[in-house]
């Protein structure tokens, strides 16, 4: 089994590693290779109790108005068992197995089998085929990018619906919150499992798996970097991007549409959550091309952490404010308002920008100007596991001069808006902002502890000439 001979030379490789006396080699970047104390406890913890968390959370909202001490409260002081807020929960429902089999099925449907027609008429968009970046075996992927244009088809049907054929109420998706979750949740599992059987024995690229030889890890972070069924199916495309991301925009309509059904009115904070979460989706499925450039795509491998995180962890916990206002109709007064919409364009200004320049920078190979001026930058090589030698640039002007996360910054600008968009009454909707704050700044030092095991002495060059990661001389 090729699956196997890799496991066997990534043994054989560790055994290498530690004769050599290094730590990591060139050409070894991507997921670890091997599992600290800290990381396994981690993963178990996540694991164990991420669902939980998921689970919690929905439930204060549906039980208990959104707030997050009362259900706590109440099993300390035995006010409530467990049995109680369980036996109030919604169970799987045959409605709910169907919406989402059918939501999952029409976005698959939508994945394979409508090649894009956006880039044809839509000026600057990328769209159609498009290659990802040189995988740690050197495989150079292609992708179908088509994600805007199910965007744009999901959505105006949806609208189609709400506005005259009323096939369904716009309120569906809140109405069956509840059993919709354990439906995502028993797809994010079966993806999460198969990636990982899929990993052993029917590997799509054997050289581009990982295996460290615990299961949690590798059930956790993935085993396989990039699975495939046939050609065009990528689990990591297709799950990262839809089913969740498109029904993000979708949740958040059909919360707007219950508030109208309970209080007549949409309330302004609503809007905003709809507007500045509405340009976060939008970006990124007109940027899909881009994304096949991100962390997600080019360093991780598919397991858990991607599987059952599309599907349960994003749409859930990503659109808490609009769920947080069904239950709290927030009239904000117009200066909050401002507030609000300003620090969300301006946090989504800079991370769009940031972006972009790098983006520009790689795709034209430094050929470009940034900020009106030729780009700085620094050269850097490394290597691929068959040994290969490649060249890149690492940019050190523009956004990307000020820190070397400066995206992240503006992610977090505009994760910020929208939680304030909830006003103070309850620390629910910060969820966001406080999970994002994590993420982000995990993320920084995962990605440049790949970084600097993929480029070596080139990334301490990069390092000592962007000295901050996201806060120009404070982080
Ligand atoms: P980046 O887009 O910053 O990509 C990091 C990679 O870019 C590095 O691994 C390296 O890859 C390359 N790179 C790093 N520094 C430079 C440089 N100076 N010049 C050129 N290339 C460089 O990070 P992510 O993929 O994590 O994030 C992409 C966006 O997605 C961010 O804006 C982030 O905020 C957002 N995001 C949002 C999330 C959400 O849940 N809402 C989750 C995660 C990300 P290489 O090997 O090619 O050199």
């Amino acid at each position: 089994m090729a699956a196997h001979q890799e496991k066997k030379l990534a043994e054989e490789r560790k055994h290498k590693t530690m004769q050599n006396g290094t730590k990591a080699s060139q050409g070894q970047w991507g997921r670890a290779w091997e599992v600290d104390w800290f990381s396994l406890a981690s993963i178990l913890f996540l694991l164990m109790f991420a669902p939980l968390i998921v689970y919690y959370f929905i439930m204060s909202c549906a039980q208990y108005q959104c707030s997050l001490t009362e259900p706590l409260l109440d099993l300390l002081t035995s006010s409530k068992h467990l049995s109680d807020i369980w036996n109030r929960t919604p169970m799987l429902t045959c409605r709910a197995a169907g919406i989402y089999s059918l939501w999952v099925t029409f976005q698959v449907v939508l994945y394979m089998s409508i090649p894009d027609f956006c880039h044809k008429f839509l000026p600057g968009y990328v769209g159609g085929v498009q290659e990802g970046a040189v995988t740690p075996a050197g495989v150079v992927n292609k992708y179908e990018i088509n994600g805007l244009q199910a965007w744009i088809i999901t959505h105006v049907l949806w609208f189609a619906n709400a506005s005259f054929l009323h096939f369904f109420s716009p309120t569906i998706i809140f109405d069956n919150w509840i059993p919709l979750l354990w439906c995502a949740n028993i797809l994010g599992y079966a993806v999460s499992t198969f990636a990982m059987i899929k990993g052993y024995f029917f590997p799509t690229n054997a050289k581009d798996c990982k295996f460290t030889g615990n299961f949690f890890y590798d059930y956790m972070m993935g085993i396989e970097f990039n699975p495939r069924i046939g050609k065009w199916f990528d689990f990591k495309l297709f799950f990262n991007g839809r089913p969740g991301i498109v029904a993000w925009t979708l949740i958040n309509l059909s919360f707007a549409a219950k508030q109208q059904e309970l209080y007549g009115e949409v309330t302004n904070s609503m809007i905003l959550v709809n507007v500045l979460q509405g340009i976060y989706v939008l970006d990124f499925f007109w940027n899909e091309a881009w994304y096949l450039k991100t962390i997600d795509i080019c360093h991780d491998h598919f397991g858990w952490y991607l599987g059952w995180g599309d599907c349960v962890w994003l749409p859930y916990l990503y659109t808490l404010q609009g769920l947080y206002l069904v239950y709290h109709p927030v009239q904000l007064c117009t200066a909050h308002a401002v507030g609000v919409l300003t620090l969300g364009l301006l946090g989504y200004y800079i991370f769009r920008a940031t972006n972009h320049q790098k983006d520009l920078f790689r795709r034209t190979n430094g050929a470009c100007r940034i900020w009106g001026k030729r780009p700085q930058y620094i050269e850097c090589s490394y290597t691929s596991v068959d040994g290969a030698k490649y060249y890149s640039k690492l940019l050190t002007s523009g956004f990307w001069g000020w820190a070397r996360h400066f995206n992240y910054t503006g992610d977090l600008m505009g994760s910020l808006a929208y939680c304030l968009a909830c006003g103070f009454g309850h620390i629910l909707p910060y969820f966001y902002i406080i999970y994002m704050s994590i993420l982000l700044t995990h993320r920084c030092v995962r990605d440049e502890h790949r970084c600097s095991s993929k480029y070596g002495k080139d990334w301490d060059r990069y390092t000592a000439a962007v000295p901050y990661r996201l806060l120009p001389g404070v982080f």
